[in-house]
């Protein structure tokens, strides 16, 4: 059994391993340059339809993770499957009338089963107070998705601890902007944390809001980690 991912842009991804398909922030609308003017760079590479989600998890409420087009259509086309997040999603999907039974908070620290994943919620230091990372356990590897969060010493600390061994793969925010931690700032984490291989993300999607991912990737090589840009819509192994 492997893990893998497909990025689908900003913070969003696809995992899968075994027979479990965990969603994390479905971001697949124009709902930001509605509300705020910024053009999507790139188009959402599977549709509502594509993504069959068995889980789905929400990092924190802004609308480029709780997608307020997209997340209302996916619930709709998936009625039965379970949303999961902090308080601020689950309050945000109450108000949008979301079937209460799919809906699931999530606390700091909390460890849980979702198919053939375990999943333990990590801390994330963003605008959103609620907001959560998550580090995912599947075919004996660990992956850490950051979602949005600021660099600083207690993330490094609880996610370590959380994590309790060897984390293998690092998906970290690196556009420095907003509430985000830049890309020399997240190398500093990749390497902290001692991880094998770290994915850039939550780049290329506005124009007003990005970075280059070679100065984030040539300073993981520097520190000896495996670094690579993923392909929207491509599975990449874990
Ligand atoms: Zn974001």
């Amino acid at each position: 059994m492997e893990v893998n991912c497909v990025w689908l842009g900003q913070g969003s991804f696809l995992f899968e391993s075994g027979n479990t398909r965990l969603v994390v922030d479905p971001f697949l609308s124009d709902v930001v340059e509605q509300r705020e003017g910024f053009k999507r760079l790139m188009d959402a590479p599977l549709t509502i339809e594509e993504l069959k989600p068995d889980y789905i998890l929400i990092t924190h409420n802004h609308i480029d993770h709780f997608d307020p087009v997209a997340l209302p259509e996916i619930h709709d086309f998936y009625p039965k499957v379970p949303i999961l997040g902090p308080t601020s999603v689950m309050r945000l999907a109450n108000e949008m009338g979301f079937n209460q039974e799919v809906l699931q908070a999530l606390e700091v620290t909390e460890h849980l089963p979702l198919g053939d994943f375990n999943v333990t919620i990590t801390p994330a230091f963003h605008s959103d107070p609620f907001s959560i990372g998550c580090l995912l356990n599947a075919a004996s590897k660990t992956i850490y998705h950051t979602a949005d969060t600021i660099f600083n010493q207690s993330l490094v600390a609880e996610v370590k601890r959380l994590s309790g061994k060897k984390i293998d793969s690092l998906l970290t925010c690196i556009n420095g902007r907003l509430g985000n931690m830049n890309w020399e700032e997240a190398a500093q984490l990749a390497g902290q944390l001692g991880v094998e291989k770290a994915f850039p993300m939550h780049y290329g999607m506005f124009a007003e809001n990005t970075e280059d991912p070679v100065k984030f990737i040539n300073e993981c090589n520097r520190l000896g980690i495996q670094s690579a840009e993923l392909i929207p819509g491509k599975k990449t192994i874990l």
